[in-house]
């Protein structure tokens, strides 16, 4: 008598509500894997498995990301899947059930299938701008992929966010007016941002204990507005850091007011800023500034404005405003051309062609943070070689391979089928 084969799904189970999650990846530090978790029990007569997620309700096409496994005991699994974080998606994980070797000829493979829908993973609805990816914490930051998930900062102000494509703004933004989490732009552009005429503040009003890094702004055509009192980040950021930031935006200040303009804020209040630059044209009726109008107590290092600056009765300067200067600190930095001064330290330079060289910025780090590139310098009105952040020269593609490393698991499992 022959023995029938049986089919090893129905001996192994797993968790058709998968929960999103993230993993860190060490080694560039920035880098984030978000995925899924499967809870899953294998069966005792095999323990060699293939997992497969597919887009879509059914298992069809070409798998999103597979991957070859030992299991021999139930445990939650992660599996790396770069899902869609601007809205909820469907997908379709399979999971293959192989025999084990020798038993080819009683067992037979056989695959379980389950459809799973993305959801916010902070408690509000995805129409409200709930975030689809991370739990706002450093290791796992929500992921900004939208305009309503950008507003929707104000609704959980301390937490830890990381934007993971461009964003255009449309429309009027409404500043949010307090943040203390971190921001990573992740080398993307938040393009258009507008705010009302005569807004005290920006993407934000007043930030404190915050960071930014990695987040680029570009005004095309628009201009930010004809604020009161602002830059472009908000009006007055307290002890925060600021790290490979730029912004290409116009503002004005509002006509008829004492307007203080500065290309990241009004006032960087005991912050630091460095490896950032300002390429806008900003203008300002009472202070007008390339970086800030202030800088007091704080630190700026390796930056640089190439910025048109006007207005300024009380003050202006190439950096920071000569206005009122409470003990800022600025190291490396550099302007082209426009105000002849700005306290705490930089550079002012005259000639547009020093700027295309690494040799003037002394100490800047060209390998990793800097490299040279093309420049709109609104000073001159035209494009120069200037130093810009290697941190925006990606392309802003999702990427369904498999991330770094993951590929080091299924190595050496003797998979030969
Ligand atoms: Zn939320």
């Amino acid at each position: 008598m022959k023995w029938g084969a049986l089919l090893v799904c129905a001996l192994f189970a797993f968790t058709a509500h998968t929960a999103f999650a993230a993993q860190g990846m060490s080694a560039a530090g920035y880098e984030k894997t978000y995925g899924i978790n499967i809870p899953f029990t294998p069966s005792q007569r095999t323990s060699r498995y293939t997992f497969a997620v597919y887009g879509g309700e059914t298992a069809g096409g070409t798998a999103l990301v597979q991957k070859e496994l030992t299991i021999t005991e139930a445990q939650t699994l992660f599996l790396a899947l770069p899902y869609d974080y601007a809205a909820p998606e469907t997908y379709t994980l399979a999971v293959t059930a192989h025999p084990m070797p020798g038993r080819e000829g009683m067992d037979k493979a056989a695959t379980k299938t389950s459809a799973f829908t993305t959801a916010p993973t902070c408690g509000h609805t995805a129409d409200a701008g709930g975030y689809l990816a991370g739990d706002g914490s450093e290791q796992s930051p929500y992921v900004v992929s939208t305009q309503a998930q950008l507003s929707h900062l104000r609704q959980h102000s301390a937490a830890c966010f990381w934007q993971s494509q461009d964003i255009t703004l449309s429309g009027t933004w409404t500043s949010i007016p307090t943040f203390s989490g971190s921001y990573d732009g992740g080398g993307h552009i938040i393009y258009d941002l507008q705010v009302a005429n005569s807004a005290e503040g920006a993407l934000f009003q007043d930030v404190t204990g915050a960071s930014f890094s990695r987040l680029g702004f570009v005004s095309r055509g628009a201009d930010v507005g004809a604020v009161y009192t602002s830059g472009t980040l908000g009006r007055n950021l307290n002890q925060c850091t600021i790290d490979q930031c730029f912004v290409d935006v116009n503002i004005y200040g509002a006509p008829n007011r004492g307007s203080d303009v500065g290309g990241f804020a009004k006032a960087l209040n005991d912050t630091t800023i460095t490896n950032s630059y300002s390429a806008s044209t900003l203008s300002g009726n009472a202070l007008c500034a390339g970086m800030s109008c202030y800088l007091q107590n704080g630190t700026m290092n390796n930056c640089y404005s190439v910025s048109s600056i006007s207005g300024g009765s009380a003050g202006v300067g190439g950096l920071i405003t000569t206005y009122n200067p409470v003990n800022p600190k600025v190291t490396n930095s550099y302007w082209l051309l426009g105000p002849a001064s700005s306290p705490g330290g930089g550079v002012r330079i005259t000639d547009k062609a020093l700027f295309g060289q690494e040799a003037t910025f002394a100490g800047w780090d060209f390998e990793n943070i800097w490299t040279m590139g093309t420049v709109y310098a609104d000073v001159i009105g035209e494009e120069i070689t200037a130093p810009v952040l290697r941190a925006f020269q990606q392309t802003g593609a999702r990427d369904y391979s498999l991330p770094q490393g993951a590929e080091d698991e299924t190595a050496g499992l003797g998979f030969s089928e």
